[in-house]
Order: C-alpha cells, then structure tokens, then sequence
C-alpha cells in the first residue's frame, strides 16, 4: 500500500513526525509532500497567480511552496505520476478540525482533494490541553492513529467521501463515529496591533465557542474524550430547499 503523507502545519511541523510513523506502522511505502511553510486556514485555496516550487528533501519527501491542495496535486501530477497513492494521510494538524473548521482547514482540505482524486483520503487532527510551544502532545494520536486508520480502512470505501478524525486530549475513552457539528457564530473579534512605524494590523482572535452540543457531533465527542471520527462529502447541495427554489422559478 503507497501512503502519501501531506499536511498543513508544514514540513517541519511536529505533528508530521507523528502522522509519519503511523504511515510507517502500516506500510514501508510512504511519500511526503508537504507545504514548505505553515498553511493552516487555507481550507481548498489552489495557487494559480504565482508558480509553485517542488523541493526535494529526500528519496521519498518533498516540500511545496503552496498550499496543502497544491501538495495534493503536485504529488499526484510530478512526484508519484506512475504509481498513484492508495491512501492520503493528512495531518497531524496542531489542534482540532471540528465542526464549521472543516471548510477552513487546510488538513481536511488536503484530504478532500484526495477525495475528489478518488483516493482514499483521511484527516487527523490533534486535541490539546496546552497550544504553548513545545508543551504540544500528539500523544494521542501517535497511540491510536494506526488503529483506527486500519480500522477505517476495513470498510468498504464508497467513493466521494473522505474522513475526520480528532483525537482528545489523553486520556482516551474510547472511539466514537459523529457527524459534524457546529458553533454558535458568536461576535467576531479582530485583535489590533501597531506596528514599529505606527499603522495598525490586525489578528484574527479566535471568538467562536462551542453551541449546544449536539447528538453525536465531533464537538461533543471531544468534550467526552472520544476519538472522533466522521465521515464528510464535498456534495454541499441542501436538497430540501431545492423543490422550494424550484417553485420560484
Ligand atoms: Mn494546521
């Protein structure tokens, strides 16, 4: 089994250490393709007005300028051209992509485009009680990660749909299938600063908290200390509104 292995924290980002040794506990044929640089929140973006640049950094790993979509389709169209990828890996993303995360997520996007390839593609993403640098625990998911994309991958894989998995903080409970739930919208924050030569930029600061929890949401499962695992598609039609347009027209 070929893994490519992509994320969107970057080539040099810790959680790419975990998410390959989970690649080498299942297979000894593993690619990286990676962003050079962090691209967290660059959800499905392409790169389209600048060139992108593929560097290799070993026998079986790459860094891209661009984004973790670009990594996507650069492996598939100039790295491993002749012997496609039979699984996408994405992750191990710094943090949780739950709920309305996954359309900004550049990890889960990278598994979407794995996905729209017609591989079988998986998104993982690390919980943690303490973002400081150098306190980030992938412990988790470096403990159970192999387990449960095995057993993911012991389904009969219906074509157009990819997975999300987040893992808790330790200690585990156990694993639990959800849908994807969402936050409530809550005020926007915009956190301003001045720079050396007094014009003002701005942060995002993160303003959004968890609404009610839902029946089995990946928000909840989080909550329970459950690794969360839920199955998406990218067919974003809502289809009982459909007959209302149609009569409009
Ligand atoms: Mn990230």
């Amino acid at each position: 089994m070929r893994i490519l292995v992509t994320n969107d924290d970057g080539i040099a980002a810790p959680g790419l250490v975990t998410l390959e040794a989970i690649a080498a506990a299942l297979s000894d044929d593993v690619w990286v393709v990676a962003p050079a640089e962090e691209q967290s929140g660059a959800g499905h973006s392409l790169t389209l007005s600048q060139p992108m640049r593929l560097h290799t950094l070993g026998a079986r790993r790459f860094a891209v300028r661009g984004t973790p979509t670009d990594c996507v389709m650069m492996a598939l169209g100039a790295v491993l051209t002749e012997h496609k990828p039979d699984l996408i890996l994405s992750g191990v993303n710094r943090g949780g992509n739950l709920a309305e995360d996954v359309t900004y997520s550049g990890t889960v996007s990278a598994a979407m485009e794995g996905c729209l390839a017609g591989i079988r593609s998986i998104a993982l993403s690390q919980v943690m009680a303490d973002y400081s640098v150098g306190k980030e625990d992938f412990s988790p998911a470096a403990e159970h990660g192999a387990d449960v994309v095995t057993r993911i991958l012991g389904i009969d894989w219906p074509s157009g749909v990819l997975v999300n998995v987040n893992f808790p903080p330790g200690p585990v409970q156990g694993v639990r299938v959800t849908e994807q739930g969402f936050r409530d919208y809550g005020n926007i924050r915009m956190e301003k600063r001045t720079d050396p030569r007094g014009f003002p930029y701005y942060w995002h600061s993160y303003g959004r908290e968890p609404s009610t929890p839902g029946h089995r949401t990946d928000l909840e499962a989080m909550h329970d200390g459950m690794i969360s695992v839920t199955p998406l598609h990218l067919d974003m039609t809502h289809h009982a509104t459909m007959a209302a347009l149609a009569a409009r027209f």
